[in-house]
């Protein structure tokens, strides 16, 4: 490989806005024949909004008060959509968040849960027949939280985010060029394939525990495969860091762009196909 070749990659890379840290990252590119994508702020524009609330006022106003204290873009969503409605936000006793679950809050002597099947069943809440509405939900591709305060099934919130725009030409070009594109999310299977069926993805790894995300991807390298790993969050880091190319997502959180090898500006998926023809260029010229 002569370094005059690499830097000259490189420096092309840059000025479409794929950042590599080092020349050997631009060398080792053209050698992944999977791309792994996160769902959440990679696929989609990661600015979700309610769209649905089944529930009463009293609920509504401890959901949104608990979700303060979160920092995940569902809480973000919930908490806007209460501000919209002039919510008188209550003070939080306790907050624990339970991560790739929920959340639990302690509020004016009340305890509240916000999350998904999972945290309902950990703590035997009865949800009743809101299965249909989850289900429904989640077939348009919408994230459906279940609420319950004080051991008592009481809503349901559900959120959307839509597709970045250009998602579905990236993820074409991707398998044009003889990748293999899997999703993965913390997010349940059926709204999983929802998202990835507009975006042409057929691979979904769903309901993923965030300290599980890097499991998934050795999983994956230990069948041969040359893994390109992009996403966008702080759940994401160890998997971007112990895939073959960590790709990290220019608008996303710092602690997952420390962590990668590259990152794209503006989270503009279609410089990931990109980034993979100039290190095929270059590697034809080095040879
Ligand atoms: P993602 O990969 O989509 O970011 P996470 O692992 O962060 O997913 O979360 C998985 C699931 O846990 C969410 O789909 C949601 O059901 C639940 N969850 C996570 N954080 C919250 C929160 N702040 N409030 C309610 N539910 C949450
Ligand atoms: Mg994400």
């Amino acid at each position: 490989a002569t370094p005059t070749s690499i830097m000259v990659g490189t420096g092309k890379a840059a000025e479409t806005g794929i950042l590599f840290k080092g020349g050997e990252h631009l060398e080792r590119t053209h050698e992944l024949n999977t791309i792994i994508l996160d769902k959440t702020g990679t696929i989609t524009k990661g600015k979700p909004e309610v769209t649905n609330f089944i529930g009463d006022e009293a609920t509504l106003q401890l959901l949104a008060s608990a979700e303060k204290g979160s920092e995940h873009p569902l809480a973000e969503a919930i908490v806007t959509y209460a501000t919209e409605q002039n919510m008188d936000f209550a003070e939080v006793d306790d907050f624990n968040a339970i991560p790739g679950h929920g959340i639990e809050a302690t509020i004016t002597g009340k305890n509240i849960l916000v999350g998904n099947r999972k945290l309902m069943q950990d703590h035997h809440i009865e949800v009743g027949d809101a299965e249909q509405e989850l289900v429904q939900y989640e077939m348009e591709g919408k994230t459906a939280m279940l609420i319950a305060v004080d051991g008592e099934f009481k809503g349901i919130i559900a959120v959307a985010d839509t597709i970045k725009d250009t998602a579905p030409q990236a993820i074409q070009e991707l398998k044009d060029q003889g990748l293999e594109v899997i999703m993965l999310t913390g997010d349940n299977e059926r709204t999983a394939r929802a998202i990835a069926k507009q975006v042409g993805i057929t691979e979904v790894i769903a309901e993923v525990l965030p300290e599980e995300k890097a499991d998934k991807v050795k999983e994956i390298q230990l069948k041969g495969k040359k893994v390109g790993m992009v996403g966008d969050g702080v759940n994401d880091a160890p998997a971007l860091a112990i895939a073959d190319i960590g790709i990290a997502i220019g608008t996303g959180t710092e602690v997952a762009i420390e962590a990668a090898d590259v990152t794209i500006l503006g989270g503009e998926l279609l410089l990931i196909p990109k980034a993979i023809k100039i290190s095929r260029a270059t590697i034809k010229n080095i040879r």
